[in-house]
């Protein structure tokens, strides 16, 4: 039985990488029959907004997505269709899983963690005004309903996964009212997860100690922003943002999509590394219950990563997004 899946190709490298994403998925002889909806720059003309509603309508109707990087021009213009996207659809939990991949360069050999960001409000709600001229202001909203939503959800998939210990990362020492309830929901969740241990630390601590003994921590539990900051970071600990992939989910919808945006300056020139939308690719597959096409797929990625001769210019190669796609493509064929 085949899988209707819509398509998100995005804007800047997201075409090139989505290309080689399908052509993957497609050698594990998964059928995918792809509905292809444009988001972001490319209709903002056509149709007055960055998101028509047939996209959220395809997503809802065929329950699963892969997405391509989107662009949000930068203090100016349109809101993150990212952001409203996750909104729209209720996609309350970004998963975004960070761990070693063998050929690929990093200073850590035994990183193997989680982020879970919450995904729906915090400084993302996009609540913001100007006060007079020389001042704005952003509200940071932060719910109960929200917080244990997503503190739930990180102990379930801690049992789910076999994963063993949660860290809530906040400020609350500074942020006493938002960041503080945000912990609390996750201290009483907690409670009711005795097999799971749990932790809390401040998110500036939080980056020092990454940096030096990532090993220790399994599943990061972050409000919004957090969550997006400290993924990028636990990105960069295993070898950049090439081959860092996510999956937003909620309760009926599951979007899956590289971690890294649309990477402008490099678009059209088949350079750059298809692999955090492959592993993306790879959770898809997975949450179809493809187990199997899942597990091969990310079997022939390390594969090509140990060979070594098929790795993009971020991994200390010369090969291009199509040349990558192909060698893993050829190995699935093996
Ligand atoms: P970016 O992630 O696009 O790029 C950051 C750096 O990483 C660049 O040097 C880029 O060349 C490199 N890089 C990114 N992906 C790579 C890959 N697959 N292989 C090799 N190198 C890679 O971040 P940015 O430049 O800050 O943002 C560009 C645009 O993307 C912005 O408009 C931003 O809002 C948007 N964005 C979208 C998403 C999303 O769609 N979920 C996420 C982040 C940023």
């Amino acid at each position: 039985m085949g899988y209707r899946v819509t398509l998100i190709p995005g804007d800047g490298i997201g075409p090139e990488i989505s290309a080689a994403t399908t052509r993957v998925l497609a050698a594990t002889g998964v059928e995918i029959e792809w509905e292809v909806m444009e988001a972001g720059e490319k209709v903002l003309e056509e149709c007055g907004t960055p998101l028509p509603p047939r996209v959220c309508e395809s997503i809802r109707k065929n329950r699963v997505a892969l997405k391509g990087p989107l662009t949000t021009p930068v203090g100016k213009g349109f809101r993150s269709v990212n952001v409203a996207l996750r909104q729209e659809l209720n996609l309350f939990a970004n998963v975004r899983p960070a761990r070693n991949r063998p050929g690929v360069p990093s200073r850590f050999t035994d990183v193997d963690l989680v982020v879970v960001r919450e995904n729906t409000e915090d400084l993302y709600a996009g609540v913001e005004h100007r006060v007079g001229n020389d001042a704005a202001e952003s509200i940071k909203i932060i719910t109960r309903g929200a917080s244990e939503r997503i503190a739930r959800f990180a102990f379930d998939l801690a049992r789910r996964t076999g994963r063993k210990k949660v860290t809530c990362v906040h400020k609350a020492n500074i942020m006493k009212l938002s960041d503080g309830l945000f912990l609390a929901c996750a201290q009483q969740v907690a409670a009711e997860y005795e097999d799971i241990q749990f932790g809390d630390m401040i998110v500036d601590a939080m980056c020092m100690k990454l940096v030096q003994n990532p090993a220790e921590y399994d599943i990061l539990l972050c409000p919004n922003l957090y969550g997006d900051i400290l993924s990028d970071l636990c990105a960069g600990l295993v070898g950049g943002l090439g081959v860092a992939p996510s999956a937003n989910t909620g309760d009926g919808c599951a979007v899956f999509e590289p971690v890294h945006g649309s990477a402008p300056r490099r678009a059209g020139q088949n350079v750059i590394n298809p692999l955090a939308m492959i592993l993306s690719g790879v959770m898809l597959l997975a949450h179809l219950g493809e187990t199997r096409a899942a597990a091969r797929l990310e079997a022939a990625v390390d594969a090509v990563l140990t060979e070594g001769t098929q790795l993009t210019y971020d991994l200390g190669g010369r090969a291009g997004t199509s040349g990558m796609a192909a060698a893993i493509a050829e190995r699935l064929a093996k």
